[in-house]
């Protein structure tokens, strides 16, 4: 083993040094893909030095998430002290069902479970585990909200038509979990947002008495705490007046920004959020963990055994419930999440998390001032939100996105909102400083009016 760890850090160093010379790569054609790198597998064993090589090739011509020209998607940047949890979690290799085999590591998921529940306000009866990423966790709410509505349903199926309620916002796994569950997609009401893209809790309601009428079964309402596109919150204190009003479960998807729960100047976004019965948080978003870290908390501990615990006398064979997270996950084997958030949260304290939140609330401010002051621009998001929508001039959003990705400037986004496209900047990374965001328009305007220009 020491030999492969020592060619792992020769091969790390590779990756430093190719980040620091190309902090974007050029994309490899999905033509050219199996032609220019060795990829394919053999009957006869590789020799050592083609082995070695074609792995500094691969790690070469893999796109560059942690660097400052990467803008893609709703994480991005390394995190030190977290990416050595990760290494060190596949390196003791446990799987997270029992404490028999994960012994400590199943305290330093209680702890960070324990440690958000105090965050958040929950009850001590509270339950929770780390899901395999944000579209599980809510799948996990729907299947206990499903649940609680009528326990029978996980022994028969579903027999009644149960509808759930959503923004037209939301992410799209809400809809994928509803046809999972078996509630099925055309179950799923689409509740109209705001100019701002935050849930019209009116328009909720009315959904909400048009089921009833109708003699369908209302189980479950989804709140975004962060919406994939236009970074909104969901209004968390009205939404939960109308869930208690009608016996429904509230679930609060915060994958994308509900770490706000760690800042003192932004956990007010979620302001009402003891009030769900479950809530989700991604720390590989906003917490820039490794890939993945999903934590999920219901309000109630017994209902996450209700639809999850199973027996199963092969695998739990000591210590109690409490002990054997295996109980209250979807998985059998489970990678061990934890560690890399357990060590991030350690070094820096949850003071530490907090700065690291409000410092990319801080750039996306940054980036939205740039944007107001510059009239060759127009903005389509909104302050506390680190999704800063725009568009430069009259230039297609969509081409031009997909223009600097083929030219190897940048990889950044676009979205949509009521029908309009528009390129979407995140601020999730929380390595990028004010001159990043800088170079960040700088580049994408000398690239517009001139290659791009010309081309088009
Ligand atoms: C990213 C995201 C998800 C999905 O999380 P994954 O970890 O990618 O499965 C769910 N909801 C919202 C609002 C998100 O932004």
């Amino acid at each position: 083993m020491k030999e492969e760890l020592q060619l792992f850090m020769e091969l790390c160093d590779v990756l430093l040094q190719s980040e620091e010379e190309h902090p974007i790569v050029a994309p490899v054609k999905i033509p050219d893909l199996f032609k220019k790198l060795d990829l394919s597998l053999k009957a006869t064993a590789e020799l050592e030095e083609n082995f070695i090589s074609g792995l500094k090739e691969l790690i070469k011509a893999t796109p560059k998430t942690a660097t400052n020209r990467f803008f893609n998607q709703l994480y991005g940047g390394r995190v030190p002290k977290a990416v050595l949890g990760d290494l060190l979690a596949v390196m003791l290799n446990t799987s997270m069902y029992t404490y028999k085999v994960a012994g400590p590591q199943i305290g330093v998921e209680k702890v960070i479970l324990q440690a958000s529940k105090e965050l958040i306000g929950y009850p001590d009866s509270y339950g929770g585990t780390i899901a395999s990423g944000g579209s599980m966790s809510n799948f996990i709410s729907l299947i206990l909200a499903r649940d609680a509505k009528l326990p029978e349903t996980s022994m028969v199926g579903v027999n009644r038509t149960f509808t759930l309620y959503t923004s037209e916002a939301c992410h799209y796994s809400i809809g994928k979990n509803a046809a999972l569950s078996g509630i099925g997609r055309n179950n799923v009401r689409y509740v109209k947002t705001d100019a701002r893209g935050c849930m019209l809790v009116s328009d909720l309601e009315t959904q909400i008495e048009k089921d009833i009428e109708l003699g369908n079964l209302p189980f479950f309402i989804n709140a975004t705490a962060g919406t994939t596109v236009l970074g909104a919150f969901d209004p968390i204190k009205e939404i939960a007046k109308i869930s208690s009003k009608y016996g429904l479960w509230f679930h609060v998807d915060g994958a994308y920004c509900g770490s706000v729960i760690f800042s003192n100047s932004y956990n007010h976004l979620v302001e009402g959020i003891e009030l769900s019965d479950s809530f989700n948080y991604n720390a590989h978003k906003m917490l820039g963990t490794p890939m993945t870290c999903s934590i999920f908390l219901c309000k109630e501990k017994k209902f996450l055994y209700n639809s999850l615990a199973a027996d199963a006398d092969y695998l739990f064979q000591t210590a109690v419930d409490d002990f054997n997270p295996g109980k209250t996950s979807l998985q059998c084997g489970r990678r061990n999440d934890a560690l890399k958030l357990w060590t991030l949260w350690k070094s820096i304290g949850t003071e530490g998390l907090g700065k690291m939140v409000d410092h990319q609330f801080k750039m996306a401010d940054f980036a939205r001032k740039y944007i107001q002051a510059n009239p060759n621009y127009t903005l389509y998001s909104y302050e506390k939100s680190i999704s800063v929508c725009f568009n430069y001039k009259d230039y297609n959003a969509k081409k031009l996105c997909h223009a600097m990705y083929e030219k190897a400037k940048f990889l950044v986004s676009f979205g949509e909102n009521n029908g309009t496209q528009f390129v979407r900047l995140v601020t999730i990374n929380s390595i990028l400083q004010q001159s990043d965001i800088l170079n960040f328009f700088s580049l994408l305007e000398q690239f517009a009016d001139t290659e791009y220009h010309s081309s088009n």
